[in-house]
């Protein structure tokens, strides 16, 4: 990845000053209505006590199965773990990033191979994000304008503008199955008029992103539910966006550093607005844990850095909780990380044998985001089955005491999975407030 000078942005000096105000009547356009979808949502089976669902997920490269959990590509390369590898562990959809596509090898590149499916030999699925988040987070000067989102590039330092319309196009270049408008991100800590602004700004911006969209018959364009964590202004999103009928539908936004009891009611409260054939994204979110309390709201499609990212540091993602393959006392511990684990790592490697390569991080990062990613994958695999079968509660109750085997459980869980009729097993340590 391209080295950036990294810069806390301050939110107030990304509202936009030089524009003239809205007027009241104009903070919502007429709606540009789809009429057009390259994607087919087939309900398997409900959940009869949670919101939880199973769906098959037709899109152009792949039928995707739902809950499902996308990882994170960047550069057409996922970090560590190769598309080959992604395959054999049966993954049918995986995220690039526009923003680095964007970057290297860049648009005109992109166009000439024919889209990131050939360029990085990847023949199933694919999701781009808007290149927005990337920008906002990545590079300093950057600004939000009603025209769209200003940065400085950090190859020449020129100005460029990131508008609806040319994120559109670069997503179209890219060829994924599912692209995603570009909206205006916010940090979930921002309160205030910002949030509103940012939420009506981001409906105008679907309007734009709709009619710059090309290639509606062969990629899904979704609308990204802005309006931070507060509920009327996701509400007025959520009628606001389904009115422009788009053929799925993110929340975004969360995932910030917000308050967990925050997060979860924010999905709680969105997740039951939106229609009930299309998919519900909640972006950014990898967790294990947020995976299980999303997927009882009813959430279906997730993604995140965070089983590669965290692979890095010689963690490795368990039932019981995250390995830290450092501790000594892996050192002579024969086991695999998971001996119910298929992967690729599990079957060949003991912990000792990961713990003793920590120091050479190449090759530690690549074995361990094979078992992170393989975790992540049959997390969702697990929560599928359990909602086929009825099973999902009990499968809720025995995940999280696994989970909290050793630790009280954390307030916001036990409200979160209250809220869908979900009581926990006790926990011989109780309850507890304190995040998790
Ligand atoms: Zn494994």
């Amino acid at each position: 990845m391209t080295q950036l000078n990294y810069e806390p942005i301050d939110e107030a000096t990304l509202a936009d000053s030089n524009m003239p105000p809205i007027a009241e009547t104009e903070l919502v356009p007429t709606p540009v209505r789809m009429t057009t979808t390259a994607l087919e949502f087939k309900l398997v089976a409900k959940c009869s006590t949670t919101r939880a669902r199973a769906s098959v997920l037709s899109l152009p490269h792949a039928d995707v199965l739902t809950p499902v959990f996308m990882p994170v590509g960047t550069q057409g390369t996922l970090k560590g773990i190769s598309t080959k590898q992604l395959e054999d562990l049966d993954c049918r959809i995986m995220l690039g990033n526009t923003y680095h596509l964007g970057n290297r090898p860049g648009e005109e590149v992109m166009k000439e191979m024919g889209g990131l499916h050939k360029f990085q030999n990847w023949n199933r699925a694919l999701l781009t994000d808007s290149g927005g988040f990337q920008m906002v987070s990545l590079l300093k000067f950057a600004r939000v304008t009603e025209e769209g989102v200003l940065f400085e590039s950090p190859h020449d330092g020129s100005e460029m503008l990131l508008t609806p319309e040319k994120s559109v196009e670069i997503q179209n270049g890219i060829g994924a199955d599912i692209l995603m408008q570009l909206d205006d991100v916010i940090s979930s800590t921002v309160t205030g008029k910002r949030v509103e602004e940012a939420m009506y700004r981001s409906i105008r911006w679907l309007d734009r992103c709709i009619m710059a969209h090309g290639r509606a018959t062969d990629q899904n364009i979704f609308a990204i539910i802005q309006g931070g964590l507060d509920a009327d202004l996701r509400t007025i999103c959520v009628r606001e966006m389904v009115k422009r009928n788009t053929p799925g539908y993110a929340i975004g936004g969360l995932s910030g550093g917000e308050a967990k009891d925050a997060f979860w009611r924010t999905v709680a409260h969105t997740a039951p607005l939106l229609p009930e054939n299309k998919p519900i994204y909640c972006m950014g979110v990898g967790f294990a844990i947020d995976l299980v309390v999303c997927t009882a709201l009813g959430v279906d499609m997730f993604d995140c850095v965070y089983p590669t990212r965290t692979a890095r540091f010689g963690t490795a993602l368990t039932d019981a909780g995250n390995m830290q393959l450092k501790h000594s006392k892996y050192a002579t511990d024969l086991q695999p990380i998971d001996a119910d684990c298929p992967c690729m790592t599990c079957r060949t490697y003991s912990r000792a044998y990961l713990h003793s390569i920590l120091g050479q991080e190449t090759v530690v990062c690549h074995l361990l985001s094979i078992h992170n990613v393989a975790y992540q994958l049959r997390l969702m695999t697990r929560m599928r089955d359990a909602i086929i079968a009825d099973e999902f509660p009990a499968f809720v109750r025995t995940f999280m005491s696994t989970m909290f085997a050793h630790s009280p459980y954390p307030q916001w869980i036990v409200d979160s999975m209250r809220s869908v009729n979900v009581e926990l097993n006790p926990n011989p340590h109780g309850i507890t407030s304190a995040e998790r």
